[in-house]
């Protein structure tokens, strides 16, 4: 058996470890990061639905107040015109029309109704959810119930959190950005080779990777396979020994003894 191929795919597995080592120094940040933005993105969508309604309330309210306005300008011409009124008939038509306004007027005194008591309803039940806040009751508090001064501070403690969290990752980043940058051309230059003189133990290689398995190859550990630690057959101990490997019936990695690991870590310092 050829064991240099072995070897050579151990090298690149090591070199794999150790860009996964550096990155876990980032302590699941990246993740951390996007689920802050999502709840951050969700509260201000919250906040400017709000600020829409409240927004068309408003202009809703100038309109209706407008146009009662304006029936009383002709009310108050229609009762003008009555005094001066020449016959009943003519009479009757201007007290038809006053009646008309009137009614407009109650229309629009029902619409605004209804938004004053829709803002009553909206502050009701932020007034629930503040005494739900109180008691520590979170989870029933629904999105409407939530005090706009409450989504307000949520807003600009998510926005500071995600601030912070960005600010420690790209300082991690920028510490191991050298080291990372290195250690990926070595990995291409030991894949270049790798392609080279072991093809087919690439493409399984690569083909173990490409699921969820971070560690392709691993170390013989205490006569199991390290990745899923289901034994390894003693008839295959010599053979591991020797510098061979021996694919895991249980997970498919690669298992080889931890004496290519430490020759390939070894390689680093030449
Ligand atoms: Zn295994």
């Amino acid at each position: 058996m050829d064991h240099t191929k072995i070897n050579l795919i151990v090298r690149l597995q090591h070199i794999d470890n150790q860009i996964e080592e550096i990155m876990s120094l980032q302590k699941g940040l990246p993740e951390e990061i996007s689920a802050l933005e999502e709840d951050l993105a969700f509260t201000i969508r919250q906040i400017e639905a709000r600020k829409k309604i409240t927004e068309d309330h408003l202009k809703l309210r100038e309109r209706l107040n407008g146009l009662i306005n304006d029936c009383k300008e002709k009310i108050k011409s229609f009762k003008d015109k009555q005094t001066q009124a020449r016959n009943n008939k003519e009479y009757d038509a201007l007290s038809k029309q006053i009646e008309y306004e009137e009614k407009e007027i109650a229309q629009c005194e029902i619409q605004l109704q209804d938004i004053s008591q829709a803002e009553h309803h909206a502050t009701e039940l932020q007034n629930k959810g503040r005494e739900l806040i109180a008691e520590n009751r979170y989870d029933e508090i629904s999105e409407e119930m939530m005090p706009d001064d409450v989504l307000q501070q949520q807003m600009s403690d998510l926005s500071e959190q995600v601030k912070l969290k960005k600010e420690e990752l790209e300082s991690i980043e920028v510490e191991t950005a050298e080291e990372v940058a290195q250690l990926r051309e070595s990995l291409d230059k030991q894949r270049a080779v790798v392609t080279k003189e072991a093809k087919r133990l690439l493409d399984k290689y690569d083909h173990l990777k490409s699921g969820t398995l971070q560690n392709a190859v691993v170390k013989l550990d205490r006569q199991a396979c390290s990745g899923c630690n289901t034994r390894v057959p003693t008839n295959r101990h010599t053979l591991i020994v020797q510098g061979g490997f021996y694919v895991c019936e249980s997970c498919g990695r690669i298992v080889v003894h931890e004496r290519l690991f430490d020759e390939a870590a070894n390689e680093d310092s030449k």
